[in-house]
């Protein structure tokens, strides 16, 4: 067994409450490592490509990594992997804390969990021994009760990772919650849920020797003190959510579901008034050096939640904002997706295509009605719980060029015409729109490129931030990290060599990360994808952005830029 691991996965089957080990060959460890990356190799092994998502077949994978329990700062992670029931693609999404380090614990490397429970259920794991107890009155409860009520029933020394009465009930882009934190984006909850586990609690005692110590606690003890400095400094000081104000003023912030990229009420939306409103304290994911979270009242506000049920809602009451957050957490729905779901049907009702007259753009209680409505499935919650291209399909009439999302995924709060190097990374996606698996919108910011006309040089930096983002989703390490960073392949490899004892290079790393992006795509081509999906809804190509005539992003455009992507991207599966 390699150093920084345990050399085997916990394959869970929910029908029997059985489980058996399976061993991991090292040579698949080195070329996956971890988190993204080993779960969506295993995703592959298990057939999970060509399963029906919400199939009993259909695995769920929670796949920790090498530095999982290391002092390396950030690195307390999880990923959950798995073939999305919203877009039908490949899905990966993260979370940290506790639940990363005691999921190591338990012994393995991955927990598969496949089959469906005959009543609604809880995982236990227990340093490796696997049993299925009755959910009983926590089957409708939120995120957090759960967690409270399981560890007060299991031990205070479990972590519980578990879904809300949404997955419960088959919203399709349901969370995966623990410790007030998602694996929030495609729907992983949706398919626990699907199997009949309202939660999974782990705890363990196992332990991964690491190859030089005294390397790697040099090498944490360097990355904590710089993760600690300026480039950093924005995160701790206000969070995400200072961005709806710069975004507002770049002309980039989604507003009335990406119809303008400027919303006049933006300030109420800001950590400035935030703070007037509301209590105001900072935490830190575990083994986290750099605490980006902002907590008012209670509730994590990061500038995704605020622009999805604020500005994209047309919603500038900051109050009913939070409120719709804390919703949308006790729930256990995607802040995003939930967002941009209902500024979709606000503009059908606006457009006199869905007969819900109370769900108009700027009404905080439309929005928090229809937050209700889709926690229960109930009324027009049943169709909005489908995601917003599901929706358009059901409403017809035209409504899917503007239903805000790629590959069925909402988009997040990147104007794409103004934004055109995200535009491209969103276009091709293995999971659809998603500026966490490319982080192409920095490359527009960064005055490298001209954000507003993207080009062969837009290409191959969407191509390197996809690239930096699979590895460090596969290490893993947060990538408010990434600016901290001097040469982060070589520092990455130093890492990995410190704690596998491997001779493993930033040329591999790279290679490894091209391997990574190949396997995402195998499991899109198995599942089905085909060329015409890597682009965005009609709205982007038709209309105009209004107060910025220069944002023009035509079909021809997208389409040359996708098929440079792929051009470059051809012969660099590694
Ligand atoms: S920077 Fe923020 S998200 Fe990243 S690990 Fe730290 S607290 Fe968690």
């Amino acid at each position: 067994m390699p150093y920084g691991y345990h050399g085997c996965y916990l394959r869970i089957d929910a029908s029997r409450g059985s489980a058996e080990r399976v061993p991991l060959a090292n040579s698949v460890l080195r070329q996956y490592i971890g988190g993204s990356g080993l779960g969506v190799r295993l995703l592959l092994d298990e057939g999970g490509a060509q399963a029906d998502p919400l199939s009993p077949g259909a695995p769920l994978i929670f796949a920790f990594s090498p530095l999982v329990g290391s002092p390396l700062t950030t690195s307390a992670k999880f990923a959950v992997v798995n073939r999305s029931p919203l877009t039908d693609r490949c899905n990966d999404s993260l979370a940290s804390s506790g639940f990363a380090l005691a999921g190591k614990q338990t012994g393995c490397d991955a927990l598969v969990i496949v089959g469906r429970a005959s009543t609604p259920s809880v995982i236990v794991v227990d340093d490796g021994a696997v049993r299925l107890e009755p959910a009983g009155a926590i089957v409708d409860a939120s995120c957090s009760d759960t967690e409270e009520t399981l560890r007060r029933q299991l031990g205070a020394n479990y972590r519980i990772a578990s879904v809300g009465p949404a997955g419960m009930r088959g919203v399709r882009y349901a969370t995966i919650s623990h410790d007030g934190r998602h694996a929030g984006r495609g729907g992983s909850g949706t398919i626990l849920g699907s199997k009949n586990i309202k939660a999974m609690a782990v705890r363990g005692t196992a332990r991964c020797e690491w190859a030089d110590r005294d390397a790697l606690t040099a090498l944490s003890r360097d990355l904590a003190k710089r993760s600690t400095g300026p480039d950093t400094a924005k995160y701790r000081e206000l969070g995400t959510a200072a961005n709806v104000e710069t975004f507002n003023r770049f002309g980039t912030l989604p507003t009335h579901n990406f119809q303008r990229g400027t919303f006049e009420h933006a300030a109420g939306l800001s950590p400035d008034r935030m703070r007037v409103a509301h209590a105001h304290t900072r935490e830190s994911c575990v083994a986290c050096t750099i605490g980006c979270e902002h907590i008012y009242a209670g509730t994590r506000v990061e500038y995704e939640s605020l622009f999805a049920l604020g500005s994209l809602c047309g919603v500038g009451d900051g109050d009913a904002v939070l409120r719709a957050i804390q919703r949308c957490d006790e729930l256990g729905i995607d802040t995003i997706s939930a967002g941009g779901t209902i500024a979709f049907a606000m503009e059908c009702v606006e457009r006199g295509l869905l007969h819900e007259p109370w769900l108009t753009f700027g009404s905080a209680s439309a929005l928090l009605h229809a937050i209700e409505l889709i926690g229960r499935r109930e009324g027009v919650g049943h169709l909005l719980g489908e995601g917003s291209r599901r929706a358009a399909q059901a409403i017809g009439q035209g409504s899917l060029a503007f239903a805000p999302q790629v590959k069925g995924l909402e988009i997040p709060g990147y104007e794409p015409r103004a934004l055109q190097t995200m535009a491209l990374g969103f276009a091709v996606g293995a999971r659809g729109a998603d500026h966490n698996r490319s982080g192409a919108y920095e490359v527009d910011f960064s005055g490298k490129v001209d954000r507003r006309h993207a080009t062969r040089e837009s290409v191959r930096h969407a191509i390197d931030t996809e690239d930096r983002a699979a590895l460090m989703d596969s290490l893993i390490l947060c990538k408010f990290l990434r600016a901290v960073f001097t040469d982060f392949h070589a520092e990455a490899a130093g890492m990995l060599q410190a704690i596998t004892g491997w001779d493993v290079t930033a040329d591999e790393l790279r290679d490894t990360a091209r391997r990574i992006l190949a396997a995402k795509r195998q499991v899109n081509l198995l599942a089905g994808w085909t060329p015409e999906e890597d682009t965005l809804p009609d709205r982007f190509f038709d209309d105009p952005l209004p107060g910025d005539p220069t944002a023009v992003l035509t079909r021809g455009q997208l389409q040359a830029l996708v098929a440079e992507y792929h051009h470059q991207r051809s012969g660099t599966a590694g």
